[in-house]
């Protein structure tokens, strides 16, 4: 009888790749699990029950057919793993790396449940598609037949970068705008290296255009070129701007020097480490943490990458401010838990009351408490009256989550519905937004929120795309 591969929970550990040392980490922006040995994928792949109803699957935003490409692995089968693996997910190596796996997948894998530690379902869709680059099996787009409609894409993030793979393949000619130097989006210069190298972004943007994909970079779409221009020369157009406008600080001083966005310190970093460009902010101090007292403020995944980039460019010292407790942050504990091995210290329970000096020198913080929970059941933080305390800091990075800019006025664009959070209004299923032939999907229509569903929502817009010109040629054809 064949030997049995899957079902090892039981006797085999739960273990991921190995992690660097702090140390190491903090003296460079690569990434910190190395790669899984063929063989350890195979042995953690072989952990997986094969469940009837895999909840993995269901929590996984994009349905990947995680059962399936665990047993190929498992198996040994890593090409057919890889053709199942991308069957469904536009860039499974990337998702690999930066899902809040706890969140989706993993954290609802049934042997994580009953006590056995999850399934390392990240680590091997990484490993299986990483494996795919090495041997070949990644190739570029060829299409059985061109089609002549063409479809413009604003926005060369994931959900940008998703529909315009799923449209190319079936034929259609496509042409994605952005006003960077670079594709990719918040892969490219939000995201820092250390959780996404960049080399594996750049090659799939090589990837699409090599199969006939053309990009327009360096192109504001509102300024360079108009959206109607846009609308004119395509027959369908897909918004897909993100959102990138930070919530402020309030509070006396809070436009002093030395206060800085996150999405520009995160960019700057991005741009002069990982591309090595010339960024006039990184090289005068103004965005570059070298030698400085940071203190960032926010509770969520971008405070982190702030907090573990400053480390890395050589702060004197990283501290974290949140107005709630370690349970209650959105953040990922897995990336709390690294950074404080790599020496950030976390004030929970505090807020920034006003900030001294311009430059800034120094945050007021104000303690704060977990009052009653509100209407959705979570702890409201309350200040402590009379608790604050002066915190020394040269550089202080608001980190405090994105709101949508205000989009449709900027392109004048008054059909374009949009919500009263300033998000487009669009299907969640097709992206359709109130004008005709325009689509919106990714962050511009959630508000932000993760790579895994930037990409379904790509997906899911080019299928509906590719429905209204397959519905027009039927017409035309009566
Ligand atoms: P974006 O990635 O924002 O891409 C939008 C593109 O549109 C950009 O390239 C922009 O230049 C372009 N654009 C905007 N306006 C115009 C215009 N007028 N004309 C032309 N081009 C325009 N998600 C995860 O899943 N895991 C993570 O670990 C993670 N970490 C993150 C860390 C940070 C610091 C940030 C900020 C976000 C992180 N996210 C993470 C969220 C994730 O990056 C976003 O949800 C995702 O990139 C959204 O994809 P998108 O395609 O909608 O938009
Ligand atoms: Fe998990 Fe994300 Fe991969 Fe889905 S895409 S299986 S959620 S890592
Ligand atoms: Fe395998 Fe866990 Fe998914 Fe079940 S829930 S199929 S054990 S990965």
């Amino acid at each position: 009888m064949a030997k049995q591969p899957m079902l090892k929970f039981v006797t085999v550990g739960r273990d991921m790749p190995d992690k660097r040392t702090a140390e190491e980490r903090r003296e460079d922006f690569q990434e910190i699990y190395a790669e899984f040995a063929e063989q350890k994928a195979a042995e953690q792949a072989g952990r997986c029950s094969q469940c009837g109803v895999p909840y993995c699957q269901s929590h996984c935003p994009l349905h990947n057919n995680i059962p399936d490409w665990l047993k190929l692995t498992a198996e040994g089968r890593l090409q057919e793993a890889y053709e199942v693996s991308q069957a469904t997910n536009t860039f499974p190596e990337i998702c690999g790396r930066i899902c809040p796996q706890d969140r989706l997948c993993e954290g609802n894998c049934v042997i994580e449940k009953s006590g056995h530690g999850t399934v390392t379902i990240g680590a091997v869709e990484k490993y299986i598609t990483d494996t795919a680059w090495e041997e070949g099996w990644v190739q570029p787009i060829e299409p059985a037949a061109d089609r002549p409609e063409s479809v413009g894409i604003i926005g060369a993030g994931p959900g940008g970068l998703a529909a315009a793979d799923v449209l190319r393949r079936a034929g259609v000619q496509v042409t994605v705008y952005d006003r960077y130097d670079r594709a990719g989006g918040l892969m490219t210069y939000g995201i820092p290296g250390f959780k996404l190298e960049k080399p594996v972004v750049m090659r799939r943007n090589e990837q699409l255009e090599a199969g006939g994909v053309t990009f327009v970079m360096n192109c504001n779409v509102g300024e360079t070129i108009g959206f109607d221009e846009i609308r004119e020369k395509h027959d369908a157009v897909i918004i897909a701007t993100g959102v990138y406008k930070s919530r402020d600080l309030k509070g006396p001083g809070a436009g002093a020097d030395g206060i800085v966005r996150a999405i520009d310190f995160l960019t700057a970093s991005n741009r002069a480490v990982n591309f090595g460009d010339h960024v006039p902010e990184f090289e005068s101090g103004e965005l570059n943490a070298k030698g400085k007292r940071v203190v960032v403020i926010g509770g969520g995944d971008t405070a982190m990458d702030c907090v573990r980039t400053s480390i890395r460019q050589g702060a004197t010292s990283v501290k974290c401010l949140y107005r709630r407790d370690r349970q209650n942050m959105p953040g990922s504990q897995r990336e709390v838990a690294n950074a404080e091995e790599e020496g950030v210290e976390f004030e929970w329970l505090t807020a920034p009351k006003a900030f001294k000096g311009d430059p800034v020198n120094a945050v007021v913080v104000q303690k704060m408490r977990l009052g009653a929970p509100d209407a959705t059941g979570r702890q409201s933080p309350e200040p402590i009256e009379g608790a604050e305390y002066d915190e020394p800091a040269d550089l202080v990075i608001k980190a405090l989550g994105f709101e949508a800019e205000e989009l449709p006025t900027l392109w004048g664009q008054e059909g374009l519905e949009v919500t009263r959070w300033g998000t487009v209004k669009a299907e969640f299923t097709s992206g359709k937004t109130s004008l005709d032939g325009v689509y919106a999907v990714g962050d511009i229509v959630r508000g932000a929120s993760l790579v895994v569903w930037a990409i379904r929502d790509g997906r899911d817009c080019a299928e509906a795309v590719l429905s209204q010109f397959d519905g027009a040629s039927a017409i035309a054809a009566e």
